[in-house]
């Protein structure tokens, strides 16, 4: 494996379900997190959902565990996976320093679901090894991962990512660097417009997600995935193709800023569309 060792930065629902897939691909991994109990909270969730996994077939939790090393600051390593708040001054910060802490030959790469690769890229001295690699959540169940390339990314930077995430069980679909992707272009409009439905009165939350369900086979509605992203990463994503795409169909619905404004980010605060207790 070319990637042997890799520097997770952010270990919140992404950062840390990154982690477990990496380690449970047998590679060391550092994972850091700039809030205090950050990692803890993360290796708790990493040995929970690695011993679900152990029952159905997967690796032994506590190889896994051993493999995850929080640290206090960026390390150096062979591969960095960012996965920090959807902010682009809080990420090309982190892009700056591990430009100056990883070997010339790592590659840097993002999570971001929305941010341009090449605004990363401008922050380091090698945007060849700048890329965007763009897991699904939860991490350890979906398979896919975008791999973007920015205008200046190099092919074996492009081909090395792809391998790994191929290493990690993963099915890689390659996108270029226009704001939020394909992922992301398609679903945040959906979720946006069920917001929209919600505010202006068309129907329950629980009437939106069962005609998402039944209606079109999905395996949950768009107001419960919301919550599950976090109504915050929802908001960043919209205004990043608000901004990029310069179309006033992508501003996020008022109702989506309310609960963010106050402080419902979704499951991961307990309350969004939904309670979670
Ligand atoms: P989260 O809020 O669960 O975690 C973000 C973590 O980043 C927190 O633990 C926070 O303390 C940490 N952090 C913030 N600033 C930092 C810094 N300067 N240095 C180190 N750590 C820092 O968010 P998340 O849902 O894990 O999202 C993380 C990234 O993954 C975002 O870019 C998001 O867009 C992307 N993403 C999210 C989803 C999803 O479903 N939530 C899916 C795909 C991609």
């Amino acid at each position: 494996m070319e990637f042997e060792h890799v520097l997770v930065v952010g270990a919140g629902q992404m950062g840390g379900g990154i982690a477990q897939v990496v380690a449970a691909a047998s590679c060391r991994v550092s994972l850091h997190d700039a809030a205090p109990g950050a990692t803890d909270k993360a290796l708790e969730t990493i040995r929970r959902s690695a011993a679900k996994l152990a029952g159905k077939g997967g690796p032994d939790p506590d190889e896994v565990l051993s493999r995850v090393e929080p640290v206090d600051d960026l390390v150096p390593a062979d591969l960095m996976v960012e996965a920090v708040v959807e902010d682009s001054s809080v990420k090309e910060d982190i892009f700056r320093r591990a430009d100056t802490t990883l070997p010339s030959e790592a590659v840097l790469a993002s999570n971001t679901s929305s941010i341009p690769i090449g605004s990363l890229a401008a922050a380091t001295g090698r945007p060849e090894k700048v890329i965007g690699m763009h897991f699904f959540n939860p991490v350890p169940v979906l398979k896919l991962v975008e791999v973007i390339r920015g205008e200046e990314t190099s092919d074996e930077t492009a081909r090395s990512v792809v391998a790994f995430a191929e290493e990690l069980g993963k099915v890689p679909a390659q996108a270029n660097d226009f704001p939020g992707f394909v992922s992301n272009r398609i679903l945040m409009p959906f979720i946006n417009e069920a917001v929209w439905a919600l505010h202006t009165g068309v129907a329950e939350p629980e009437a939106i997600d069962t005609i998402a369900k039944l209606g079109f086979a999905h395996p949950m509605g768009p107001l419960a995935l919301a919550d599950l992203i976090g109504l915050d990463t929802c908001v960043a994503i919209m205004e990043v193709l608000h901004d990029g795409l310069d179309d006033d169909k992508y501003a996020p619905c008022p109702l989506l800023r309310e609960h963010v404004e106050a402080g419902r980010l979704g499951r991961k605060s307990g309350q969004g569309f939904y309670s979670y207790s």
